[in-house]
């Protein structure tokens, strides 16, 4: 599979580094302080289904994701609610996990929380230090940025555009305003010891520790919002590759886009989110993937209610199709023959598809022309549910038991002894039991 690299800003083969190892992808987890809104979703839920197609493909992956649980934001929502910021992140934490669970974002392997990977944290701001990248001053610790000569490559940034873009410094000690915390220095608490005082880690230094100790000095795919390319990411490649020596950090970048409303990104600042959980009260947790899925990852996914409300609509339409019970399943052989055409040639665009740029669209677009195109006996319904599953719908349709061959058997006897009214009162007999009927 092929997935443009935001580094490189071409498509790249996603593999792993050996032939005997697995593909490591690695996807920035959430600050837990606050309840997911659609954005995240979106992200994470594409990521998912990357993972769970390459997987389905027959590749080996280890998917790694971290979780911030120490962070001002979790600090100050501790403050405003007067508990312990402690109880502040297990609290969200546990939202984040169940309503992944709810969106069938299963795919992660290791969740690593960022205060369990202190000691890596520490080591490697000591080795920046060793390495003369990092500094000293009375407030924390800085990683110097001008001496990281790639900072910048993967936003495509000239360093003095982005100075432009910073104005306050609160350390009057740093040599650049884009030089940034390592540690920050604190004797208020929540802090943590280190050998440069007390403190607390800066943001971006823990997806490396984390990355480093789980998934090595470098891997195979990292992704995340396109929100996270500049700072966080272009921070994450000078702490690593700095650090080591070695480059790329990783060899893919993906980076998702954003899910807006109005054209906005949907954020937490500019209040306009919608909740993964008041989102689910009114639509269905399969709507939300094929909304997702339908619109390429890396381009704008516009919300609005009256979207959500088509894609219930359609998944309902995928639904009924998979309980519809058509009477007779005989082809003949023409028949036959063009429907494993179509399957085939479905099946190909479908995979194809994937293959260029995790094109989602297409892929979804196949799945709507056989269910539109194909007669709907068993073989389909299977080909149908099979690909929904490439994309990670986690779904079984109710089993066409014993039960429903009897009624269907006693409706085919009564219309053949042409009791139409009796026949009619079991096809609503069959109706309730969740299946279509189709003569
Ligand atoms: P955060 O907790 O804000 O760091 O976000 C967690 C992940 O969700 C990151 O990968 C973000 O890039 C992503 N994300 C946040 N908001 C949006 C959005 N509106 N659209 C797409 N992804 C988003």
């Amino acid at each position: 599979m092929f997935i443009h690299d935001s580094y490189n800003n071409h498509q790249k083969k996603v593999k792993p580094l050996s032939a005997k190892k697995a593909i490591n992808v690695f996807v920035c987890g959430p600050t837990v302080y606050d309840s997911p809104h659609l954005g995240h979703a979106r992200t994470y839920l594409v990521m998912d289904a990357l993972v769970k197609y390459l997987r389905a493909c027959g590749e080996k992956v280890f998917y790694l994701q971290n979780i911030t649980d120490f962070d001002d934001k979790i600090i100050n929502r501790a403050a405003e609610q007067k508990i312990d910021w402690k109880k502040v992140a297990k609290k969200y934490e546990k939202e984040y996990l169940d309503i992944c669970k709810i969106l069938q974002i299963t795919s992660v392997d290791k969740y690593a929380r960022a205060t369990d990977h202190l000691d890596e944290i520490r080591a490697q701001v000591k080795r920046l230090i060793a390495k003369g990248l990092a500094y000293e001053t009375k407030n924390g610790v800085y990683f110097e940025v001008k001496k990281f000569k790639r900072y910048g490559r993967l936003s495509k940034q000239k360093l003095d555009s982005l100075k432009a873009g910073y104005r306050i410094d609160l350390d009057p000690e740093k040599k650049d305003v884009l030089d940034f915390a390592l540690w920050k220095k604190s004797d208020e608490k929540p802090n943590f010891p280190s050998p440069w005082g007390k403190g607390r880690p800066g943001w971006h230094i823990e997806d490396t520790a984390i990355t480093e100790k789980y998934l090595g000095e470098q891997y195979d795919l990292h992704g995340g919002g396109m929100d996270l390319k500049f700072p966080h990411h272009e921070a994450e490649i000078a702490q690593e590759e700095g650090g080591t020596g070695k480059q790329p950090l990783s060899r893919v970048w993906m980076h998702a886009g954003f899910l807006t409303t109005s054209g906005d990104k949907m954020s937490k600042s500019l209040k306009n989110y919608v909740t993964v959980a008041d989102f689910l009260k009114k639509h269905s947790t399969y709507a939300m993937r094929l909304m997702v899925l339908a619109h390429h990852y890396r381009t704008p996914l516009n919300y609005t209610e009256k979207l959500a409300t088509e894609y219930d609509t359609a998944w309902q339409k995928i639904e009924a199709y998979l309980h519809t019970v058509k009477m007779s399943e005989d082809l003949n052989e023409k028949e036959r023959k063009k429907l494993s055409q179509l399957l085939y040639e479905s099946n190909r665009r479908f995979h194809r598809a994937l293959e260029k740029d995790f094109n989602t669209p297409i892929a979804i677009a196949k799945i709507y022309e056989v269910i539109a195109k194909a007669p709907k006996v068993k073989e389909c319904r299977e080909w149908v549910l099979e690909h929904l599953k490439f994309l990670g719908f986690e779904y079984s349709p109710k089993k066409f038991g014993t039960n429903l061959e009897k009624l269907l058997k006693k409706r085919e006897d009564l219309r053949l002894e042409k009791k139409f009214k009796e026949a009619d009162k079991i096809r609503v007999e069959i109706q309730k039991a969740g299946f279509t009927l189709e003569d």
